[in-house]
């Protein structure tokens, strides 16, 4: 089953994703990730994104369906899971071609709804591992011990650099702009279907798996 969650930045699409790989074995593709990886490396690549990424940009279409169709060609275990791709409706069609190429098929798109006056608040207050990728939150999810991470142990406990006030309203408008019109192209095709994004983790957890079973 391969699915895509979609909603702004800050919904919870990240910590659902890791849910579902670690309940039901799925694979999380998410390009931010994968851009965020590339830009440590050092590439050509990592070096170009990095800029637009810290501004709350979105990257050229081309260059997220490169890293989507590098991954999507191998097995696909328990479905894939897109986070943060597709984000504009020229990505929504590539994904399309793409999935047709590799003769996988799209289940369900999930869409996260939040209030935008919460996501300020769970932007501002995020951090995540950097060696297991575990998502805290300082208020809502901290770790046990102050400054290890609960899962893998690491100490390596960061704050994304996009992760500020003034980035985030860029990273909203990006998703008004260019993302938000992926709601009424699912909904067309029929695959869309909504869950409360404001809801507790494990309550939201319980709606996408009403959806999906
Ligand atoms: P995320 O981790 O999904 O919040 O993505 C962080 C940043 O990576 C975004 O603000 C964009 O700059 C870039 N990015 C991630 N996914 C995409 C995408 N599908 N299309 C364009 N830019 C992306």
């Amino acid at each position: 089953m391969n699915i895509i969650l979609l909603g702004p930045p800050g919904a919870g699409k990240g910590t659902q994703a890791r849910k579902l790989v670690d309940e039901r074995g799925m694979i999380q593709l998410s390009t931010g990730d994968m851009l965020r990886e590339a830009r440590t490396s050092g590439t050509e690549m990592g070096k170009r994104v990095a800029a637009i990424m810290d501004a709350g940009e979105l990257v050229t279409d081309e260059i997220v369906i490169g890293l989507i169709e590098e991954k999507i060609q191998g097995d696909n275990g328990g479905g894939f899971i897109f986070d943060g791709f597709p984000r504009t409706l020229g990505q929504a069609d590539a994904l399309g071609d793409l999935l047709a190429k590799y003769k996988q098929h799209l289940d369900h798109v999930i869409e996260m709804r939040v209030d935008d006056t919460a996501l300020v608040n769970r932007i501002v207050g995020r951090f995540t591992c950097g060696n297991c990728g575990e998502v805290y939150h300082k208020d809502t999810k901290p770790t046990k011990k102050d400054g290890v991470c609960d899962v893998c142990g690491s100490e390596d406990l960061k704050h994304r650099a996009d992760d500020n006030e003034e980035s985030l309203r860029t990273r909203l408008m990006e998703y008004y702009k260019k993302t938000s019109p992926l709601i009424g192209y699912y909904y067309a095709n029929g695959k869309l279907s909504s869950v409360n994004g404001l809801a507790e983790i494990d309550k939201v957890a319980s709606s996408i798996a009403a959806i999906l079973d």
